[in-house]
């Protein structure tokens, strides 16, 4: 069987969202090494059709890592004999057995006029889809359960049959919490973002009864997982994804998003061992919009939050120092039974440093975990600070 790594490696280039794409650009970039490149041209090839999906007719692209572009000829791969590898080797992935779950129709309907907010078509959202249904994918196994659906593992059924996690949402339950408004806001972020550390949304499609979000494949699951079981990272490691926490961050305030929920449930582990940011529910694309809503689990909140002041970019800054301590301790730094109590310390920003903690260490947390917001670590030195720098050389 063929590894998942080798396949779904590198999806970041993947564009399927704009507005009759093609679907033929599905991510070809699973390629794994030493997969005969595909055909590369300089200028867009004639398109092909694609009869599977419906679409009229398609090109496949394939970006590189740096700013070339490698167009793939899908017709021709499909022709040619043996078939393109990668095609072949994420036939042969296994993606687990479908429990069914998406079959047992037991919600009731949501129409559009009851739930405005999720008739997500080209009308009412900015950046549209193409058509994609249930029936573009084969179901694997249940990756996980989220508050409105299971996330399942899927696959294209046309070639190159991608890999994708598809999450479902339950119309009716999105109503019931008045989230549909939320879902939106976070369909319409992720949509438009594109950074190896930041969750990839390719697009969305839905039905009478739910939403399916096409998100990129995190093969490594969660990373809160990883910390419950390894108890704490190690100081190499912790540096590690407090660069790319910092990264990923730094490049989404410089499309004036706030995310707003940093926290280790929030971040997921891709193939290839990186941190992908996910579950932009609560994050907002509202430049000089500085909000006063209470969000957030209290053990990331930051002082400005808990004294119900008004807040912006910098409730990340401190959410890094908040996540990078638990990475190094294994619980967060205003942990407490009580709420209140919890509250208390982190308007007050009473923390101690466990006597494991190197001084570097020590130093960039102190430098994120300030009352004053604007008094908080940039995330461009954070990604130098010395404490990082020191274990990014070690490698
Ligand atoms: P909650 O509110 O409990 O966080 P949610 O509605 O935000 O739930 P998610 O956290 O997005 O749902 O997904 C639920 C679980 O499914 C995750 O904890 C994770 O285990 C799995 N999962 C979600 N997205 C992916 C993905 N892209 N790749 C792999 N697994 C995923
Ligand atoms: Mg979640």
């Amino acid at each position: 069987m063929a590894s998942v790594t080798g396949l779904t490696h590198k999806f970041t280039s993947l564009d399927i969202s704009k507005s009759n794409e093609p679907v033929a650009k599905l991510p070809t970039k699973f390629a794994a090494p030493n997969v005969p490149r595909p055909k590369v041209t300089s200028k867009p090839t004639v398109p092909v059709g694609y009869s599977k999906l419906g679409s009229k007719a398609s090109s496949s692209s394939l970006k590189t890592q740096g700013t070339s572009k490698l167009i793939y000829d899908s017709a021709k791969t499909e022709k040619s004999k043996p078939p393109n590898p990668a095609h072949k080797r994420s036939e042969s992935v296994d993606i687990g057995s479908y429990d069914g779950g998406l079959d047992s129709d037991t919600h009731e309907h949501v129409s559009s006029e009851d739930a405005p907010d999720l008739a997500l078509d080209s009308s009412t959202l900015s950046t549209p889809t193409r058509t994609w249904s249930l029936h573009d994918f084969d179901v694997g196994r249940p990756l996980g359960k989220g508050k409105y659906g299971r996330v399942y593992m899927v696959r294209t059924k046309a070639p190159p049959r991608y890999i994708l996690a598809l999450k479902t949402l339950y119309k009716a339950e999105l109503v019931k919490d008045c989230n549909e408004r939320q879902l939106r806001r976070e369909i319409e972020i992720q949509m438009h973002l594109r950074h190896p550390n930041v969750l990839r949304l390719y697009g969305y499609f839905h039905d009478s009864q739910r939403v399916f979000l096409m998100l990129e494949f995190a093969g490594q699951g969660e990373l809160y997982r990883q910390l419950l079981k390894q108890g704490r990272f190690t100081p190499r490691r912790s540096a590690s994804y407090a660069y790319q926490v910092a990264d990923a961050l730094s490049y989404l305030h410089s499309k004036s998003c706030i995310h707003r929920d940093i926290k280790p449930e929030n971040i997921l582990i891709g193939l290839n061992g990186e941190l992908k940011i996910a579950d932009f529910g609560w994050s907002v694309h509202a430049p000089g919009d500085r909000r006063k809503t209470l969000c957030g689990t209290p053990d990331y909140l930051p002082p400005e939050m808990v004294l119900r002041k008004e807040h912006g970019k910098f409730v990340d800054h401190w959410a890094l120092g908040v996540l990078t301590y638990e990475f190094l301790h294994g619980s967060p730094p205003f942990e407490d039974k009580n709420r209140q109590n919890s509250m208390r310390k982190i308007a007050r920003v009473e923390f101690k440093f466990p006597n494991t903690f190197e001084e570097d260490a020590k130093d960039l947390i102190g430098k994120l975990l300030r009352f004053e917001p604007e008094e908080r670590l940039p995330l461009t030195e954070v990604m130098v600070h010395p404490w990082i720098v020191k274990y990014r050389n070690k490698n």
